[in-house]
């Protein structure tokens, strides 16, 4: 089986898909990665769905990148004597850091550390922005606000403060103790929320050592102002509009959604576009317009991959939206005019022997009717590469280190084929061809783009590309050693 299309899908599992065959099914419908949100469920939950998809993996003969989200330093007020109250605009209310239960007047907010931040005129949003405070007084332990925009407040609501850098800790306890778990177990990605300095991805890749790569959620807008820093210290990005919406005016998030990916794209590493993509789809087997115009317009940019969190983590309709996603995805790519944008968005690539490679193999690709472009890889550098080129035709990423090529499943265009070890470049060639008429991709009269580094098994040592013919027997009469 292959996907026929380069957009990656990233379905979030939860209760609505936590069995075999919901798992399964989504896979068929096009998932290909699969996302465990640290912020909901148990270790054991997260233990199955991990064996689950693992299995999914073993049968279907084919990687699959498995993500988990650590929750990250989310704020919550304590709670209330009578469970919620409802805020006026003009009424005044105070956060302490008392553990009493709260009233109409006040409530707790256990986090000496954004006392120690505000001052006189601070924003506090709270319940996804929906109430909006503006602060008159505030000390070590108090803030008097003024509401601005009224709403119903209630038990452990999340606040964001967008106009401080908090001092906090990028990895809470319970981050730490997630992503112990998440990376004994084996995950793929780490991805961490409410980063705000490149020092926060480092703090996570130390203690991560090299078991998953990790990916920074662009969330804060902090993050949007350290963003070069921090794409340079990660692995890969998320464009998560759901906190970014609530801590920036939500109409400076398309702008900067389109930046990020132009950013990704043009430094080789994965971007995720996140959250609302089909949110209607929670409820309903239909999607709205606008939000297939927004998993189009995501696609169109040139993202790596698109993501579903509630609409497969706990709505009605988990299948119905990895198909839909599915579908758009291929329709937009069968556009001439997504050939057209994703070509003009395209940069000078650095003056390396890979960059040449790749940018050579583009070039091939665009000029002659090859059918794919497989790419053998020990880091998966050179896969990132010839993605960031956005070909044409499909990638064959091909190794074999299984680890690797379920990381690169979040790359644009990517189809990962396992192989043996390899000693010898004529190996790769046989490999490479086999896998392209395996799956799929070519038959005998065809040609395929193979590009490899020897001595094989050491990363970045990229330096040969070759046209091979799908025959077999052309390859074996050839003189190539
Ligand atoms: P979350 O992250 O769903 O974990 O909050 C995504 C977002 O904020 O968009
Ligand atoms: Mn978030």
């Amino acid at each position: 089986m292959r996907r026929h299309r380069n957009v990656k899908i990233v379905a979030t599992l939860g209760p609505a898909s936590s069995s075999k065959e919901m798992i399964s099914a989504l896979f068929e419908a096009g998932a290909d990665v699969f996302r465990l949100n640290m912020s909901h469920g148990s270790h054991e939950d997260h233990r199955e769905r991990y064996e689950i998809i693992r299995q999914i993996e073993a049968e279907a003969g084919r990687p699959i990148a498995i993500l988990a989200d650590l929750q990250g330093p989310k704020l919550r007020v304590g709670k209330f004597a009578d469970g919620a109250h409802d805020l006026a605009p003009g009424d005044r209310f105070r956060f302490d850091l008392d553990a009493a239960e709260g009233n109409g007047e006040r409530v707790q907010l256990p986090h000496p550390e954004i006392f120690a931040a505000l001052i006189e005129g601070s924003e506090l949003l709270v319940n996804d922005g929906k109430i909006r405070l503006r602060v008159d007084e505030c000390g070590a332990d108090f803030a008097n606000c003024t509401v601005t925009v009224g709403g119903t407040i209630s038990d452990r609501k999340g606040v964001n403060v967008p106009d401080v850098v908090l001092p906090l800790a990028a990895l809470s306890d319970k981050d730490r103790a997630d992503l112990e778990f998440a990376c004994e177990l084996g995950v793929d990605w780490l991805a961490l929320s409410f980063v705000q300095r490149a020092e926060d991805v480092e703090e996570a890749k130390s203690l991560a050592k090299g078991r998953a790569a990790v990916l920074s959620k662009i969330e804060k807008p902090a993050a949007v102002r350290a963003f070069e820093e921090i794409l340079e210290a990660s692995d890969g990005i998320m464009v998560a509009r759901g906190d970014l919406g609530v801590e920036l005016p939500v109409h400076s998030v398309p702008p900067i959604q389109k930046r990020l990916v132009r950013q990704c794209r043009a430094a080789a590493k994965p971007v995720i576009v996140a959250t609302q993509m089909l949110e209607s789809m929670i409820e309903s087997p239909m999607p709205t317009r606008a939000e297939v115009s927004d998993v189009a317009n995501a696609i169109y940019e040139g993202t790596d991959a698109v993501m579903l969190s509630a609409e497969s983590a706990a709505g009605d309709f988990p299948i119905e939206a990895v198909r839909t996603m599915d579908s758009v995805a291929r329709s937009v790519e069968a556009d001439p005019n997504y050939r057209s944008i994703i070509d003009a968005a395209r940069r000078a690539s650095l003056s390396t022997v890979p960059d040449a490679i790749v940018t050579a193999a583009r070039e091939i690709a665009e000029t002659t009717d090859v059918a794919a472009i497989c790419v053998f890889t020990q880091s998966g550098k050179t896969v990132s590469l010839v993605g960031r080129e956005r070909p044409r035709v499909p990638i064959l990423a091909m190794s074999p280190i299984e680890s690797v090529l379920r990381r690169m499943c979040l790359t644009w265009g990517t189809h990962c084929v396992v192989t043996g070890r390899l000693s010898r470049f004529k190996e790769a060639v046989v490999n490479a061809t086999r896998a392209a008429r395996d799956y799929g991709f070519a038959d005998e009269t065809r040609q395929v783009v193979v590009v490899a580094g020897v001595p094989f098994n050491v990363a970045g040592s990229t330096n040969i590309l070759r046209i091979a013919p799908c025959d077999e027997r052309l390859i074996y009469a050839s003189e190539l050693e």
